[in-house]
């Protein structure tokens, strides 16, 4: 792909991202050892510097793993076998934490909420009042499967009004540093984040940070756990090091996203996402096109396929000679939808020229609504609203 003939291969995947360049050249610098007066310093700025992102004063612990990790780590310091969970289940993510929690010996019942649409927060108040005994509320701040955000704010408060010890617990890997999700402030217990997504990194980190009812959860939890042991991990912080060899390379280079999130502030993260997100829905709708979710994030979006045209052969056509990968769906969604993402270093011309190629490979391969001066007009007012 990266040798395309005739276009730069553009990644417009909700993860991994396009990295920025400054990240290439520190993921390029030659080894130091983890166990260096120049590693712990790394370490223990990144250590701090993920407070502010995650909003938080609580630690937050860097994992090495996929954002899947930190979503086990959750789980197993937390809870024991036989514990009553609900998980909020809205598409592919939603129904991995479910069969995760499954493995572990809880008792889940799965709120199963239509694909595309947000949760409804008084099944979960009403979920949680007839059942007292609830350990833990599991749920997707963006189902990126689905490109679809949860009322995480809401949820919180019915869940504290409801059942002040219940413990709520976000996946909010394609969340932090793409949409608002103060953790602190919100009263989110477990907050969960990984490095392929607004991190702007390589796969290949995990983060997740808890709250004191957490931490009093923690005590009390009877999973087994070892590699995942967040206690453990908390004292080998202080220490200096992680509980396990650390990751220098993705932490180097977290150290410079970190700088650049304080340098530039999560909000204009944030806000550059929802641009993205909001250019990306007024473009495909202005093409004649329907964005899928009824609650859409800013951090990806799922577009339909329209009528007639198959999804799976029409994102392979735009890879194919656009040299743009997006992404399909899954399941109910496959041939579909495609998902554009918005996070990690992104250009202007990445986003017209994404929507460029999704509307003449829509001509290419025989849409009928296909107008190319509405394509020109698309275009036009994306890039102005862009100014490239
Ligand atoms: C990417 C993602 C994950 C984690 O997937 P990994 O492949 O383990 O990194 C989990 N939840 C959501 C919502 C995601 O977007």
């Amino acid at each position: 792909m990266t040798s395309h003939p005739t276009a730069p291969y553009r990644l417009m995947a909700p993860g991994p991202v396009p990295l920025p360049s400054k990240v290439q050249e520190i993921l390029s610098l030659p080894m130091i050892h983890h166990r260096t007066p120049e590693f712990t310093a790394i370490l223990q700025r990144c250590l701090e510097g993920l407070k502010p992102i995650f909003q938080t004063q609580k630690d937050v612990f860097i994992l090495s793993s996929t954002g899947s990790g930190a979503m086990e780590a959750a789980l197993v310091n937390t809870l024991s076998p036989g514990d009553e969970i609900l998980s909020i289940c809205s598409g592919k993510f939603g129904e991995r934490w479910t069969k995760m929690a499954q493995v572990f010996g809880y008792k889940v019942h799965c709120l199963d909420v239509p694909w595309g649409k947000a949760v409804d927060v008084e099944k979960v108040e009403s979920y949680l009042k007839a059942n007292p005994q609830v350990k833990a509320v599991l749920c997707q701040a963006c189902e990126t499967s689905t490109a679809t955000t949860h009322p995480i704010e809401a949820l919180a408060r019915v869940i504290r009004q409801t059942q002040p010890e219940c413990l709520f617990i976000v996946d909010a890997i394609t969340a932090i540093g793409a949409m608002p999700l103060p953790m602190d402030t919100w009263d989110l217990d477990i907050v969960v984040a990984g490095s392929q997504k607004a991190f702007m990194l390589p796969t290949g980190l995990g983060f997740i940070s808890l709250s004191e009812r957490a931490w009093r959860a923690q005590e009390k939890s009877k999973t087994p756990r070892f590699y995942f042991d967040l206690k453990a991990e908390q004292q080998a912080n202080k220490r200096g090091e992680t509980l396990f060899s650390s990751s220098v390379s993705l932490i180097r280079a977290l150290d410079w996203v970190i700088a650049e999130f304080n340098h530039k502030g999560l909000d204009s993260f944030i806000r550059r996402c929802e641009l993205l997100a909001d250019c990306t829905r007024s473009s495909a709708q202005s093409l004649g096109l329907q964005v899928y979710s009824q609650a859409p994030s800013s951090s990806v979006t799922a577009i339909q396929v329209p009528d007639g045209i198959d999804g799976v052969a029409l994102r392979r056509h735009i890879e194919e000679k656009y040299a743009v990968t997006f992404m399909g769906g899954q399941d109910q969604l496959k041939g579909k939808i495609v998902r554009i993402g918005h996070l990690g270093a992104i250009s202007n011309e990445d986003v017209v020229a994404s929507i460029r190629s999704l509307g003449l490979a829509l001509k290419d391969l025989g849409w009928p609504h296909f107008n190319e001066d509405q394509l020109t007009q698309t275009l036009n007012s994306l890039k102005s609203r862009l100014t490239c």
